[in-house]
């Protein structure tokens, strides 16, 4: 049996639904009246759009649904109007140029097949619009590099939507490392994977070279490689990958499957990565100290992440992560950029890196394992467990 995205994260958004409410951020903490709400745009009405952003828009303390954009005019008109948005409140690909009149817009929050990012962010940029775009950035460095040039040219803010950023496990876990309570930290690993189902449309373009740009390395590889950073708040200075792709498996002809690979870091870490499009749904990483290890698993679901403290040899009680809807919590923080009230944590700049890092993955895994240099002076400009404030 196949499991898809949808059960994968869905079911670890239903144990959420259930735990009590606990924490918020301190940008969360009181919401704006409706009209000082940051107005979003939605481009591309999907999976995670229909069931995870414009969900999160409703309960989002400072940001609101002004628009949707779509290829789908019926699709879209049907869920303005079951969003009470007025009509002219609907857009389409060829003709949101327009969005630069609308004032109702503030954020363009991206939502494509990676393949479309680029295109669209430019696009909004240029429309005078900050834009939430989401992961992976992009499919090639160069598509990246134009993106946070055109944020630069516009003057405009571009986020993108790492929402481990503004997650309080993942917060919780880089503190700790930080503060070494479990001494210093040897080694991570990150197991982020699951099974794609072809005959899902939303999975077809992401087992589809072109739109998606690499497959499982993109969609769920990029967690891990962006997780062993923020983890360790240092950037690898080599990477050696290896791929095991099985390509009588229809689902693997234009991307790899299986791609393992090591990432060096200054401090002495050692970072191992996985992905993959066809072994059990996993979303989990391991930071492996002196005195103990930190086991997140699930990490990175959309709720349910849960962390288990294993110290002196015993596994302590493990700690759910407080709930809270994750993409709220991002798009709240997306608006109080823009308001000037929160300093920007994931830009361009952090999509970018993760991008060089996964073409160096498949730049070692093409060459068998070869090491690939990656000690290109790139740091982190904040620090997600200093700025992120979760109480
Ligand atoms: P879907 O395939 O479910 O939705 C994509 C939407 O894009 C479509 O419904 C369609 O909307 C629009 N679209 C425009 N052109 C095309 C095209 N050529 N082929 C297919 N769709 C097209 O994808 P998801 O919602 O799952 O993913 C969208 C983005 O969000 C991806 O970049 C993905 O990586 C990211 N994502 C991030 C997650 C996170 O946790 N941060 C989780 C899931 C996805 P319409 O019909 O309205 O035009």
């Amino acid at each position: 049996m196949t499991i898809s995205r949808r059960s994968l994260l869905g079911a670890a958004g239903a144990s959420a639904a259930l735990a009590p409410a606990v924490a918020q951020t301190q940008s969360q903490a009181k919401a704006a009246e409706p009209s000082d709400k940051v107005g979003f745009a939605i481009v591309g009405l999907g999976k995670l759009s229909l069931g995870q952003l414009i969900p999160g828009l409703k309960v989002a303390k400072n940001a609101r649904l002004a628009a949707v954009v779509s290829g789908h005019p019926d699709k879209a008109r049907r869920v303005a109007a079951e969003n009470g948005l007025p009509a002219d409140a609907v857009y389409g690909y060829d003709d949101y140029d327009r969005i630069a009149k609308d004032p109702r817009i503030q954020v363009v929050y991206v939502v494509l097949p990676n393949a479309l990012h680029a295109e669209h962010t430019i696009k909004a940029l240029k429309a005078g619009k900050h834009v939430l775009c989401e992961k992976p950035m992009a499919t090639s460095i160069k598509d990246a590099e134009a993106m946070i040039a055109a944020a630069k040219a516009a003057d405009r803010h571009l986020m993108i939507a790492y929402r481990c950023h503004y997650e309080p496990m993942n917060l919780d876990v880089m503190r700790r490392l930080r503060a070494r309570s479990l001494g210093r930290v040897r080694q991570i690993n990150t197991t982020m994977g699951r099974q794609a189902d072809p005959s899902d449309p939303s999975d077809a373009w992401r087992l589809d070279g072109e739109l998606s740009g690499n497959g499982a390395l993109g969609d769920m590889g990029v967690y891990g490689v962006s997780a062993a950073r923020y983890l360790l708040n240092e950037e690898p200075i080599a990477v050696q990958a290896w791929a095991q792709t099985d390509r009588t498996d229809p689902r693997f002809k234009e991307t790899e499957d299986l791609i393992n690979w090591q990432f060096r870091f200054p401090s002495g870490v050692i970072a191992n990565g996985s992905t993959s499009f066809a072994y059990a749904p996993t979303m989990a990483f391991e930071a492996i100290c002196e005195q103990g290890r930190l086991v997140a698993d699930p990490a990175a679901f959309y709720g349910g992440n849960r962390l288990t403290v294993v110290k002196g040899g015993q596994a302590q009680p493990p700690v759910p992560a407080p709930p809270g809807d994750q993409f709220a919590r991002e798009m709240d923080w997306m608006a109080d950029v823009v308001r000037g009230k929160a300093p920007m944590v994931s830009p361009g700049e952090e999509g970018l890196q993760d991008m060089r890092l996964m073409q160096a993955i498949l730049e070692s895994a093409a060459k068998d394992g070869a090491t690939v240099r990656t000690d290109w002076g790139y740091r982190r400009a904040v620090d997600p467990a200093v700025a992120v404030n979760v109480a």
